[in-house]
């Protein structure tokens, strides 16, 4: 019997393929789970009192930004292609320690709300570098989740992505988009292979994935380099798949055909490949997503945020992909709360003219956070249920607190009224990283204020670049309405039929 056995007893669990939680002794062994057993049955010397306790498995984050965590709260009224637009000085001009602290931000948040791994995909302008990566993965080592770390990556600006926009500009304005240039493909991609060949974090702790941003702001060479290097390595490849209108708009005058079926055309799609979003999908995409066995995240609150529609995961789901829940970075959403994420997820289903059975169910939306976000991760072996064999990613839930009592019904309770607050304690592989609410690896004090620091000398030191994409956005604004507006004014039937011509 290994000697780092632990039994954790008293608590109420919620173990894979219960449709309530019932009383059990979870047995720990190393990172994984070894036993659950009926409570009070379990024996070891190393003992965790659970008492008063609800324990789930981690939420699992299938689609974020880390870069987001020192820009929470800097827009309010933008679409997403306005979010673009201030990316330069959003995310720009940021050093190691920057990176470093977002990253530690966001993820202390996940944490905090009951969340155990994600799947970040993490600016890094203007290239990314080996060290960069490093210092995204030491904040979530850090911290103590897991992460795939997918560096987001194009070789067009925002500018040149969509089509028709610089035509838009009058010429001052045209040439001081213009003036903004993205790195070449080499340049890109050369650091990231680097990394893949020195990558020294544990695959299942900390994984390296790549991330084509979105499919227009890649040339085709480029989105092959991408898979190339994916293939090489065996790397997740993941992308913000028709997010907004204008991306399905943008597609159909670029390609001629949907972004789903360039993906396809570009030998892109398989087992290892995921995308958020997907609100702008037709029926034709879904089939080529599931037949390939792609997985899709569904970012329920940032669709919203964003003004982008409501993506019908219904008939996803229907089409057989396997969908995951994430809540998209601070600056889009603006939480990195999964509990709000998966009621939205469960919410915004009934909008669409269904009957209640065919609504996301909590169990279901539950399932969609954990199993289903473990999938897009390609973890789905490892975590997401509390089941044997399984790494020990628990998250302790304090019955006492108001959210829960009552406990009438605990998987109804979590999806359709937890918000976090009754997280108390939460283990990542059999440790604990949050205890009794305080993070006992983290010096958080040092960390808000070196945070708060980072921001206002972000602040002063993008003011230049935030002077430009000011003077853009209207433009960008009311160009991307009417591009949009395409999308939206053609029925879906008609633009798959127009699609398919
Ligand atoms: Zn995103």
């Amino acid at each position: 019997m290994p000697n780092d056995r632990i039994v954790i007893h008293g608590a109420l669990v919620l173990a894979y393929g219960d449709t309530a939680a019932r009383p059990a002794d979870i047995v720990v062994s190393g990172d994984s789970i070894e036993a659950i057993e009926p409570a009070g049955t379990a024996q070891s010397p190393r003992q965790i009192d659970a008492t008063g306790r609800l324990i789930i498995p981690g939420l699992v984050n299938a689609h974020t930004h880390g870069h987001g965590g020192l820009a929470k709260g800097v827009g309010d009224r933008w679409s997403l292609e306005l979010l673009l637009n201030a990316g330069p000085w959003i995310n720009g001009a940021r050093t190691g320690q920057d990176r470093y602290l977002s990253t530690v931000i966001s993820a202390v948040e996940m944490i905090r709300k009951g969340c155990t791994a994600c799947y970040d995909l993490s600016a890094m302008l203007p290239v990314p570098s080996v060290e960069a990566l490093n210092d995204v993965a030491q904040a979530y080592a850090d911290v103590g989740m897991r992460a795939v770390i997918a560096p987001m990556i194009a070789d067009r600006t925002f500018y040149q992505a969509i089509p028709g926009l610089l035509d838009a500009f009058p010429p001052e304005l045209r040439s001081l988009a213009e003036a903004m240039r993205a790195a070449s493909p080499d340049a890109t991609l050369a650091p990231i292979r680097e990394a893949a060949r020195t990558w020294r974090h544990p695959a299942d702790r900390i994984r390296l994935g790549i991330a084509p941003t979105i499919p227009l702001h890649c040339s085709d060479d480029f989105l092959a380099g991408c898979r190339d290097l994916a293939a090489e390595f065996g790397l997740p490849v993941h992308t913000h798949l028709a997010e907004s209108a204008v991306q399905r708009t943008g597609a159909l005058k670029r390609y001629g055909t949907t972004l789903t079926a360039h993906l396809h055309r570009m030998r892109l799609l398989g087992p290892g490949f995921s995308a958020a979003h997907a609100i702008w999908i037709d029926d034709a995409e879904i089939e080529l997503l599931a037949r390939h066995g792609c997985a899709l995240a569904h970012n329920p609150g940032s669709n919203l945020r964003l003004g982008n529609g409501i993506a019908d995961i219904r008939r996803t789901i229907a089409g057989g992909v396997t969908v995951g829940v994430g809540t998209d970075g601070s600056s889009s959403s603006d939480n990195q709360n999964m509990f709000e994420a998966t009621r939205l997820a469960a919410f915004v289903s009934r909008v669409f003219d269904r009957p209640p059975e065919d609504w996301i169910a909590a169990p279901e939306a539950l399932q969609m956070a954990t199993e289903g976000s473990a999938a897009v991760l390609g973890m789905a072996d490892r975590i997401g249920r509390i089941a044997v064999g399984y790494k020990a990613d628990l998250v302790f839930l304090d019955l006492d607190h108001v959210n829960l009592v009552p406990l009438n019904d605990a998987i109804n309770q979590l999806v359709n009224g937890e918000d976090g607050a009754a997280v108390r304690d939460v283990m990542v592989g059999g440790r604990f990283v949050l205890r009794d609410g305080k993070l006992p690896d983290l010096d958080w004090p040092r960390i808000a204020a070196q945070a708060r620091d980072a921001a206002s000398r972000l602040a002063e030191v993008n003011a230049g670049a935030r002077h430009t994409t000011d003077r853009l956005a209207p433009i960008v604004s009311h160009f991307c309405v009417g591009l949009g507006r395409c999308a939206h004014d053609l029925p879906r039937k008609l633009a798959a039929e127009y699609v398919n011509l």
